[in-house]
C-alpha cells in the first residue's frame, strides 16, 4: 500500500528545513499517496491578549500572521502544479491554549474554508504567570523544577480534555497524543495518568476525533511512537480513528518509521486509517 503522511512542516515556521515545494518533492520520490502539509499556525495572535507567550520564544515556533496567506496561495498552487504526481491536502497543526480560542478564531475563521484538515495539539502547559514548552529541548531541565513527573502529565492531559470539550476549537486530528514522555520521561503513578488517558479517550470517542500515530518519538530519546502501545490498544478497544503522521522538520523525516508503525497498527488489528478532505473524514484500508 501507499502511504499518506498527514503531519509535515516546512521553513514557513522558520525552526524546520526545507520549502513546501522540498517535502512535496521527496513525498513523490517516496512514493507516497499523499502528502498532508500542516505547518503550525501562527501564535502571534496572542501577543495582546495573553501576556504569558511572551515567556516563550514563539517567532521561532511558526510563521507570521502576514504570512498565512502566502502560505495558503503557494499550496494552492502546488497542489494543482502537482496533482498528477501525489495529492495534496492543506491543514494546519493548530495550539489549543485555554481561554484564548476566541483570538485564535478571529483570525482562523478567515481561512477555515481553504484547509482539508486541522491538527490540534497541545505544546505548553501553564505555570503560574508563565508557560512551560515542555517540548522545546531548551526547556527540557524545567522538567526537574517539578517535584513528580505525574504533574507534568496530568497538567497535560487537563489542557487536552479542555480542547477535546471546548465547544469552539475546532479540530480533526488530536496531535501526538502522549508528548510529555518525549524526553524519555514515564510516569510514576501509572494507574494515575493512565485513568485520565482513559476518560479523555472516551470524549474523543463521543466527539468523533480522529488520534494521530505520530513516528516522530522513534526520533526522539523515548524511541518510541506516540502514543504509546498500551493506549493504541485502548484507542482500538473504543474504535476511534486513526492517522499516520512523521511530524517532519526535514523532508528526509517524510513518512519517517511509517512501515513499523503500519505493522502496530495491523498488530493491534486496526484495518483502516483516517483521511480528510474539506475537513470531511473518510477512510482507506490497511
Ligand atoms: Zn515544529
Ligand atoms: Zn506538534
Amino acid at each position: 500500500m501507499k502511504f499518506e503522511d498527514w503531519h509535515t512542516h516546512n521553513s514557513f515556521c522558520r525552526h524546520a528545513v526545507g520549502s513546501v515545494e522540498d517535502y512535496i518533492k521527496k513525498a513523490i520520490k517516496l512514493n507516497l499517496n499523499l502528502i498532508g502539509l500542516s505547518d503550525h499556525f501562527p501564535y502571534e495572535f496572542l501577543i495582546d491578549s495573553f501576556p504569558a507567550i511572551k515567556g516563550v520564544p514563539f517567532k521561532e515556533y511558526a510563521m507570521s500572521l502576514d504570512e498565512i496567506e502566502i502560505y495558503l496561495n503557494s499550496l494552492e498552487k502546488l497542489k494543482v502544479s502537482y496533482k498528477e504526481q501525489i495529492q495534496i491536502r492543506i491543514g494546519f497543526e493548530i495550539e489549543f491554549i485555554e481561554n484564548q480560542v476566541r483570538y485564535l478564531n478571529a483570525y482562523l475563521k478567515n481561512y477555515l474554508n481553504r484547509l482539508d484538515y486541522i491538527i490540534g495539539s497541545v505544546h505548553f502547559i501553564r505555570e503560574n504567570e508563565g508557560l512551560f514548552a515542555f517540548d522545546d529541548s531548551n526547556y527540557v531541565k524545567k522538567y526537574d523544577d517539578y517535584k513528580s513527573v505525574d504533574i507534568i502529565f496530568l497538567k497535560y492531559y487537563k489542557t487536552l480534555c479542555s480542547m477535546i470539550k471546548s465547544s469552539d476549537f475546532t479540530f480533526d486530528i488530536l496531535g501526538h497524543f502522549d508528548l510529555p514522555k518525549k524526553y524519555n520521561k514515564r510516569a510514576e503513578n501509572k494507574n494515575l495518568v493512565m485513568n485520565e488517558i482513559l476518560d479523555i479517550l472516551e470524549l474523543i470517542k463521543k466527539r468523533d476525533y480522529t488520534i494521530e500515530l505520530n513516528t516522530s518519538g522513534f526520533r526522539r530519546p523515548i524511541k518510541e511512537q506516540y502514543p504509546s502501545l498500551e493506549i493504541l490498544h485502548e484507542i482500538y478497544n473504543l474504535d476511534i480513528s486513526v492517522i499516520l503522521g512523521s511530524d517532519a522538520h526535514h523532508p528526509d523525516e517524510i513518512a519517517f518509521n511509517f512501515k513499523t508503525a503500519l505493522e502496530i497498527l495491523r498488530k493491534i488489528g486496526f484495518n483502516k486509517l483516517a483521511r480528510f478532505k474539506n475537513r470531511e473524514k473518510s477512510f482507506v484500508d490497511i
